[in-house]
Formats: structure tokens, C-alpha cells, sequence
């Protein structure tokens, strides 16, 4: 935590981004060795407020290297929010693995400067970047070259697995639990999932039983749109037919989307590689509904909002359209990065002040609860307005509050549970395990 910013806060604003373009003049495409080396200066020139450390490796044994901005690197800090980006899932979709590079390198040049804005956002935030879910791919599609222009080389892992068909289908359970007042949230894994996904795919999702991330985006190419949740239709058997598909937090996610189509430099013209999508963003299932992908996973399993960036027409750009891409993303990059401290956060406490880990946190009027960190820390993403919120866990009884969101920082709300009475009965009945078979889906292979 940091405090003391809002001094020369709009300065920041104003000025804050215009200064570093040094790195960015001539930018490369890095190999998986030059993309270690790239992310190990990073770490070098900001050693205090940077870690690197592996999620795992992939099928052919390169490490998912994720590379680490806090003020205290390593440390989950309470009320702090964790935030991630993914890149290069597909392995030739290439645009959003160079962004993220040139993003570290951003983040690390601009702290050194006292760029406020950044400084403020590294110390208030957990920030954690993997520019490559998919080393392997990438270097397939690499020795094709820029130049060639292969819709699927290198799309999938070494085992031609596609990672964002790859996460366990939630989806068919989510939508059988709206209509029999079910679980909203963290749906249980089907019995066997670590031998039924891919090594890059366990390793995200571990990295995700380990983080208790708030916000993220992956990043894709071969269209230019902000793609939000749910990916998946409500009636996927319908070959061809197209329907939206809206979360309990519709609005939210529209917003997130938004947020990243205007801050980018065309993104939100709707225009773009033949295609046009209003304000520049989608609902996935509305564009082409899709199973058992990345986004969807994030929602259902884990308290992560996370949408799709689709950041390119050509899925491998020449290296010569790196630099206009990262002056066209980088104010986006932070300003979706910002929206972490939106909504409301807090702690729930029990009647002598220790903290309560795994208490729900649900907001009436949108069925889909958040849960709190280890530490007891919550972090529910809201649009401004007034809610009523309560906090509830076995064992305890449910404490109530009214909170009004601004749209400025997120408000602090804290939640004291007093132990339930012996005789109160507070069986949560939605919190039954059950197994559903997910509905056979025509293989659709769009840019996600
Ligand atoms: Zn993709």
C-alpha cells in the first residue's frame, strides 16, 4: 500500500505516458530463449519491485515464466488486488506475447522515471504477466515467419491440443444450476480434470488454485475486438445460430470491454479486418460460441473476471508493425489494468478480529458470488450504484451492509461474522457436487 498520490495524480494523467518510446523503436519478435533473456533484464533493472518464478512447464519442457510487479514481490498483501495477463495462448497469435514484453519493460522504465502513475499502480497492485502459455507453438509458427500467413500452425501445443478448447466445461453445469437455484460460483471439477487437460492448461489452472486473481485478459489475434463472458451458448447444439450469452455481471464486463476498445488507438471504431463490431467489443457466444475455453473457466471456477483481447488482423505481424501495435495498446493495457480498484473490497472478520477465508461474498441482485482470500480479503468488481451486500459462512451468521459505489476507487467494506447459535440451521443447500456430461459442439476454430 502507497499512499500520498493523488498530490499529482491528473498530472500523471495528462503526462504519464507520453515519455518512454525508447525501447519501443525498434521491437523485435523473441524467440522463447530471447523472451527469457528479455524478461530476466526486466528483472535485473527492477529487482525490488519485480520476481520471476515458473508456473510449470510445457509439453516440451519449456517453463511458463511469469514475471512478477509488486512493491513487495511475493507477498500476497491484504486488500491488495491480485491482477494477471496471458499471452500467446495460441502459439500463432504472437501480438499479445510482444505487447507483454514491451509492457514489463514499460512498467519497470517508468517506475525508475517516478512516472506517478505507474509507481501508484505497482504499489497498490499485484501484477503478474505470462507473456507465453504456449512456448511450443510459437516456435512452430515462428519458423514459418511473419510472412506466412497459416491460419493454424502453431495454433495448438506440441500435441496440436487448442489450450483455449482444452479448461474443463463449467458451462453446462453454470446453466443447469441457474435454473434450479444452484451454486453461482467456484463449480466444482469434474472427478479425473488433471488427466483430462493438457500440461500448459493444468499449470494455468493451478496458478489459479494458488492466486486469488481479481482481473485478467487473454490475449489473441486474427480480429481486433474486446470479447467478454460467456463464450459459450446456452444452446450450443444449434448448429451456426449465434445467441447471446450474458454472465450476472453483463454489465461489468461490458464496462471492462469498453474500457480497453476506447483506451486502444482503433479498437473501438468497430471497423477492423473485415469485421465490424459495435464499440469494438462482443459478447463471445454472440459472436460464435465456443466450449471449454479460458474465459468462461476464469469465471466459473475461480472469483477472476477475465475477457478475450483480440488484438491483430495478422495473427504474426512483421516486426516492423510491432511498434505502431504497442503505441496503439499501451494506454489500454493500463487502463484495463486499472480497473482492478473498481467496486467494492474489504475483509470479513470473525468476533475476535481473525480473519475468515472462503466467506462468500454475494451482492443481491447478481447471482454470482465472490468468495474471500486466505488472508480474508474479498474483492467484488462493481459499476457505480447503491447494493446491498452480505458476507455469510458455515458456521457464522450472514452480516448485511448497504454500500454506494463512485466511480473512483473501490470503497472499503468489512464484515464482522458473530458465531451462529448451536440450534440455527444454515445448510447451504448449493453446495452439492454433481456431474454433468457436456453437450457435443461443432469444432470451432476462430481467432479464440
Ligand atoms: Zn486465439
Amino acid at each position: 500500500m502507497w499512499l500520498g498520490w493523488n498530490i499529482v495524480w491528473l498530472g500523471a494523467l495528462l503526462m504519464g505516458l507520453n515519455g518512454t518510446v525508447a525501447w519501443a523503436s525498434d521491437i523485435q519478435h523473441h524467440h522463447y530463449e530471447e523472451l527469457v533473456r528479455a524478461l530476466f533484464v526486466v528483472q535485473s533493472e527492477c529487482p525490488y519491485i519485480t520476481r520471476i518464478y515458473s508456473i510449470g512447464r510445457s509439453v516440451e519442457g519449456r517453463h511458463l515464466y511469469v514475471l512478477e510487479f509488486s512493491d513487495n514481490p511475493g507477498i500476497h498483501e491484504a486488500m491488495e488486488p491480485e491482477f494477471k495477463y496471458v499471452g500467446n495462448m495460441h502459439g500463432n497469435e504472437v501480438l499479445g506475447r510482444e505487447l507483454l514484453i514491451q509492457l514489463s519493460q514499460f512498467l519497470c522504465e517508468e517506475y525508475r522515471a517516478g512516472n506517478q502513475r505507474i509507481t501508484r499502480l505497482i504499489h497498490d497492485t499485484r501484477i503478474h504477466i505470462l507473456p507465453t502459455m504456449n512456448p511450443d507453438g510459437y516456435e512452430v509458427a515462428a519458423k514459418q515467419g511473419p510472412e506466412f500467413n497459416g491460419y493454424l500452425v502453431g495454433r495448438g501445443n506440441s500435441r496440436e491440443v487448442d489450450l483455449n478448447r482444452n479448461f474443463p466445461d463449467l458451462n453446462a453445469l453454470m446453466y443447469y444450476y441457474e435454473k434450479t437455484n444452484g451454486r453461482n460460483h467456484h463449480l466444482p471439477l469434474p472427478d479425473n480434470w488433471e488427466h483430462q487437460v493438457e500440461l500448459e492448461t493444468l499449470a494455468v489452472i493451478k496458478w489459479m488454485q494458488n492466486y486469488n486473481f481479481v482481473l485478467s485478459a487473454n490475449l489473441h489475434g486474427g480480429a481486433v475486438v474486446a470479447n467478454y463472458p460467456f463464450d459459450k451458448s446456452r444452446d450450443p447444439r444449434i448448429r451456426g445460430k449465434t445467441t447471446y450469452s450474458a454472465t450476472p455481471d453483463d454489465k461489468i464486463f461490458k464496462k471492462l470491454a469498453r474500457t480497453y476498445s476506447y483506451a486502444h488507438s482503433w479498437m473501438h471504431k468497430g471497423w477492423n479486418c473485415g469485421d465490424f463490431f459495435d464499440e469494438g467489443i462482443t459478447n463471445g457466444a454472440s459472436w460464435y460460441s465456443l466450449s471449454k475455453g479460458m474465459q468462461d473457466f476464469n469465471y466459473l471456477y475461480t472469483n477472476c473476471f477475465e475477457i478475450t483481447l483480440e488484438l491483430s488482423c495478422d495473427k504474426f505481424p512483421p516486426a516492423s508493425a510491432l511498434s505502431r501495435e504497442w503505441l496503439g495498446n499501451r494506454e489500454a493495457l493500463i487502463s484495463f489494468l486499472e480497473q482492478v480498484h473498481h467496486g467494492i473490497k474489504g475483509m470479513v472478520y470473525d468476533n475476535n478480529n481473525n480473519p475468515i477465508g472462503n466467506a462468500e461474498i454475494s451482492v443481491a441482485g447478481i447471482n454470482h458470488d465472490v468468495t474471500t482470500g486466505v488472508d480474508g480479503d474479498y474483492f467484488r468488481l462493481l459499476l457505480p450504484g447503491t447494493y446491498t451486500v452480505t458476507a455469510s459462512t458455515s458456521g457464522y451468521l450472514p452480516s448485511t451492509s448497504t454500500v454506494t459505489v463512485g466511480p473512483a476507487e473501490a470503497i472499503q467494506l468489512h464484515f464482522y461474522l458473530k458465531v451462529a447459535p448451536k440450534d440455527t440451521n444454515l445448510t447451504q443447500s448449493h453446495h452439492s457436487k454433481k456431474n454433468l456430461s457436456s453437450a457435443k459442439v461443432p469444432l470451432n476454430l476462430g481467432p479464440r
